[in-house]
């Protein structure tokens, strides 16, 4: 038995048993659906231990260091952008060896020593986003008996990220194309547009290539060509495989505009990516294992990543987490859909002071789904309740917000849209949470509008996983204990429709 741990726990013994013979019984999609603080990694680690040949892939890099740590025999490797050019100022991602440049430091360069360390090992732990791009663009890397894919309900929007193609006025004015994007009125025309960009950016790669020929590296203005030429790259990569998808495979694409002080923006994505799935993530494992916590309806699932049912096999393990240690209390205060939002946000704060009030010496967490919201309540909280506070207005300020809050000695309490996922707050770092609203996927993206329309299980689907994702950032083993309320009005109707997509471990958790 190659399990990492002194004791496993039954969960676990149960899924690697039921993992090994699915697999044996020659299903090549093994699932298993695991509580939060259940152990997956160990599940994971013993599989991959198991087999002559591994990748275990993390959704987020602060995961990976996470397994590294645990599991040091594995070989970690992060994208070139983590590792300093010995070189040039900079880091591998835009180092000179990519104008295909040797010098005689590269000999000990750390991103390709890592990279020759991880491609040697016989388990290797990357992250979904190094994944895709290193095994379908660079070379190096080549198929291995077991692919673990962790965190496995991400597999789909890794995906999503990888294939959709964005390009603004910005972007053509950095990299030397001197054409701004045309007015637009049809969605439809923005396919055209992406079209037309192909000659441009193949000459302009031209150019650059021709500038870096004869230019001495590594000035600063040679590695900023540099840069301009892999954007360049990226771009006709993405754009080959959208004009293929749509010609060739009938996929739908939708556009979504934008525009600002800089001029437009425009992104292109696929309404589903089940067709690439198998090309550009499942063929570089003779097996997969997928993991995840919230899998809920398997079908819908499955679908989602193009797996045949008949090819895959889900396995369910109940938490072993008593119930009481973490209930959760609707408190059915505001009903925050666009209509009704200007009306019940004084609603929702007078319910946090109440709470903040409950809970005066303990951290917690607040989830507010939105920005608009997460701003609302700071604004208009007393503020003696407003300094226990750490919250954050962008994506960029997500992990400094988290690093006061786990360091911070003082009752603070996280006021955050995006902290669903990704985050564990054992012990004292969160002994109450918030759910504010039921986290429906924004339907003023096209894509997921599409998407609903063609497929609303997976629009209920996706809420359920969020819901029940931010339901687990607090209580992380048997012993710990947090309350989580969910004040959004429409809670009680949301858990008896989706009844059969929520596990039985959640729902034995809510009260009333
Ligand atoms: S190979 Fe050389 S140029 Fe490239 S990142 Fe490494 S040290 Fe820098």
């Amino acid at each position: 038995m190659l399990f990492p741990f002194k004791v496993p726990r039954k969960g676990q013994l149960e899924a690697i048993a039921a993992a090994r013979e699915a697999f044996a019984r020659g299903k090549r999609f093994v699932v298993i659906e695991a509580p939060t603080g259940s152990g997956k990694s160990g599940v994971a680690v013993t599989l991959a231990r198991e087999a002559s040949s591994a990748y275990l892939v993390t959704a987020q890099k602060l995961l990976q260091d996470q397994y590294a740590r645990d599991f040091p025999e594995l070989a970690l490797m992060k994208g070139r952008a983590n590792y300093r050019c010995l070189v040039a100022p900079t880091h591998a991602a835009a180092a000179p060896c990519i104008a295909g440049r040797k010098f005689p430091e590269c000999d000990d360069c750390p991103y390709f020593c890592a990279k020759e360390a991880a491609m040697a090992a016989s388990g290797t732990l990357l992250n979904y986003a190094y994944y895709l791009t290193e095994l379908n663009y660079q070379g190096g890397f080549g198929p291995r008996e077991l692919l673990v894919l962790d965190e496995a309900h991400n597999a789909e929007g890794a995906l999503m990220s990888f294939v959709e193609v964005s390009f603004s006025d910005a972007q053509l004015r950095r990299v030397g194309i001197g054409e701004a994007l045309p007015v637009v009125l049809d969605e439809n025309e923005w396919f055209e547009v992406a079209e037309d960009l192909v000659p441009l950016f193949r000459s302009r790669r031209r150019e650059l290539e021709a500038q870096l020929k004869g230019a001495r590296l590594p000035t600063e203005t040679a590695l900023e060509l540099l840069a301009h030429k892999g954007w360049l790259e990226s771009q006709l990569a993405r754009l080959e495989l959208l004009a293929y998808s749509r010609d060739e495979e009938n996929v739908e694409w939708v556009a979504l505009r934008t525009s600002g002080s800089g001029g437009q923006s425009v992104t292109l994505k696929p309404v589903k990516v089940a067709a690439f799935a198998e090309e550009l993530m499942f063929r570089f494992g003779e097996r997969v294992l997928m993991l995840s916590a919230t899998i809920l309806d398997p079908p819908t699932y499955l679908r989602s990543l193009g797996i045949d049912p008949g090819d895959a096999e889900v396995i369910t393990i109940a938490s072993d987490f008593p119930p009481e240690n973490r209930p959760i209390y609707p408190r059915p205060v505001a009903r925050l859909t666009r209509h009704h939002l200007e009306r019940d946000l004084p609603k929702l704060v007078h319910e946090i002071i109440e709470l903040l009030e409950a809970h005066p010496e303990d951290k917690g967490v607040i989830h507010t789904h939105t920005y608009k919201i997460a701003a609302y309540i700071a604004r208009y909280l007393p503020k003696r309740h407003a300094a226990r506070l750490v919250t954050h207005d962008s994506a960029e300020g997500r992990e400094a917000a988290l690093d006061k809050h786990l360091r911070s000695r003082q009752p603070t309490v996280l006021l955050t849209p995006s902290m669903t996922e990704g985050i564990d707050l054992p012990g004292d770092l969160s002994r109450w949470q918030v759910i504010c609203k039921l986290p429906y996927p924004y339907l003023g993206d096209p894509q997921i509008a599409r998407r609903r329309e063609l497929d609303p299980a997976w629009y209920d689907w996706r809420t359920c996983l969020t819901v029940v994702q931010a339901y687990g950032r607090s209580v992380r083993s048997r012993d710990d204990f947090a309350v989580t309320y969910v004040l959004d009005a429409d809670f009680g109707a949301f858990v008896r429709r989706q009844r059969a997509r929520l596990p039985g471990w959640f729902l034995e958790a809510v009260q009333g």
